[in-house]
């Protein structure tokens, strides 16, 4: 980006007076979504999706309102990071008069070291260099709109939000593989994702489900991306993802856990490269792969094919297996809470996860359940069981406000919490 670029934009990214926003910027490897919070209304969200092939983006207002998308220029991007001055123009002219306050960023890897989110400087983004190894697929991308906004204006606060953040709670055995000492010692563990996800359904267990709140839960994070989080007395115990986010259960299109000796039969026996065992992997296995149909729910759910019934079969079978595996490492079940995409609207797939964890004592109320709960388990059931809709953006935003000393949240504009 040139010199010149920066100073003719540096003006466009909410340097005005009026009411302060917290902007939020969830970068993929072909994605960026976006949210800009008043106190914890979304007053302007989106998202910008196949970037590097065909980039279509998608906004709305406050209330859910569809807005005209931001223009993202004649020449595709080549990543995320590069449709950020667009957006950020975009987003200026709609805001108005409102002041953007900071950046929060979604960041999947924090290493050993980060518990809680951090002020971005230039020794954190050097840090976060060093993290890439273990994140290749995503941490760039998350590193990249960090960087741009910093040239364009290098006064505007940014925090970094990392999805293992929640997780550097699990006890030492729920972190190490079986491998030699010295590859945990370099930090080769499970450091489990989706934290910010987790983070904020522990955030609102009290108002939602109290019974439970300090408990012994189980949450299910059922998106594209899936993963199982033990919590005890809302803290992380136990995550169902490793070292990356191909471990646990099977998701749209990763794989989930696998004997390593599959990945050894791969490269050794059929002489596959290694790129292309991690393109198996990540993105031809998990619900696509075994239902050669498709990685997104909504079609296997609707679709006669026997496979598609088999890859839904499997993918709760994997998860109320490793709902009880949870359970063991929790010492017992209080609760379990279903959300993300899946989780939220797939009354199919938490019926059939309830139904096979009958063992553990939950009655699942199924009407209950046809209507997305909230509360899906019967009256006197053992354990119980919640749909909670999860809201990784809100929880980097309140994140960003917290570390920056602001007051920010008005009563007037706090929703549901
Ligand atoms: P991400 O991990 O990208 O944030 P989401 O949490 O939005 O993903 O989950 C996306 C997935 O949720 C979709 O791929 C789809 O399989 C599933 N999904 C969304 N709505 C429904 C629905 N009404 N019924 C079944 N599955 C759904």
């Amino acid at each position: 980006m040139s010199n010149a670029y920066e100073r003719n934009h540096r003006r466009d990214i909410g340097e005005s007076t009026g009411p302060a926003l917290v902007g939020v910027i969830n970068a993929g490897s072909s994605s960026l979504k976006f949210t800009f919070y008043e106190g914890d209304r979304p007053i302007l969200s989106g998202q910008v999706d196949g970037i590097g092939v065909r980039p279509s983006a998608r906004a709305t207002g406050a209330d859910g309102v569809a807005l005209d998308p931001p223009y993202l220029g004649q020449t595709p991007s080549a990543a995320p990071a590069e449709a950020l001055p667009a957006l950020i123009e975009w987003a200026k002219r709609k805001l108005g008069d409102r002041r953007l306050e900071a950046l929060g960023h979604r960041v999947v890897h924090g290493g050993l070291r980060y518990s809680q989110p951090q002020r971005v400087t230039p020794a954190l983004l050097a840090e976060l260099e060093s993290l890439i190894p273990l994140a290749p697929l995503h941490e760039p991308h998350n590193i990249a709109p960090i960087r741009t906004a910093l040239a364009l204006r290098p006064d505007l606060p940014q925090v970094a939000c990392f999805d293992t953040a929640f997780h550097r709670s699990m006890p030492e055995v729920a972190q190490a593989f079986a491998l030699p000492r010295a590859l945990y010692d370099e930090g080769v563990r499970r450091y489990g994702f989706h934290g910010l996800s987790y983070e904020y359904i522990a955030s609102v267990l009290p108002d939602r489900a109290p019974e439970i709140a300090d408990g012994r839960v189980v949450v299910a994070h059922l998106g594209n991306g899936c993963s199982l989080c033990g919590l005890r007395g809302r803290k992380s115990v136990a995550s169902t993802m490793g070292f990356t986010a191909l471990d646990g259960v099977p998701m749209g299109t990763r794989c989930g856990d696998l004997d390593a000796g599959v990945v050894l039969y791969l490269i050794q026996q059929k002489g596959m490269a290694v790129e292309d065992v991690a393109d198996l992997l990540y993105r031809r296995s998990g619900m696509l792969g075994l239902s050669g149909l498709s990685s997104d729910f909504r079609d296997l759910l609707a679709s006669e094919s026997p496979h598609a019934r088999f890859a839904v079969d499997v993918f709760c079978y994997r998860v109320a297996g490793y709902i009880g595996s949870l359970a063991a490492a929790l010492g017992g079940l209080d609760g379990i809470i279903f959300t993300a995409g899946v989780g939220e609207n797939a009354a199919q797939v938490r019926a059939a996860v309830c139904r096979a964890c009958r063992w553990l004592g939950l009655e699942l109320d199924e009407a209950a359940n046809r209507l997305h709960g909230p509360r899906i388990s019967a009256a006197g059931s053992g354990v119980a069981a919640y749909v909670i809709p999860t809201d990784e953006n809100l929880m980097i935003a309140r994140h960003a406000r917290a570390l920056l000393g602001s007051a920010g949240t008005s009563s007037a504009s706090a929703g549901d919490l």
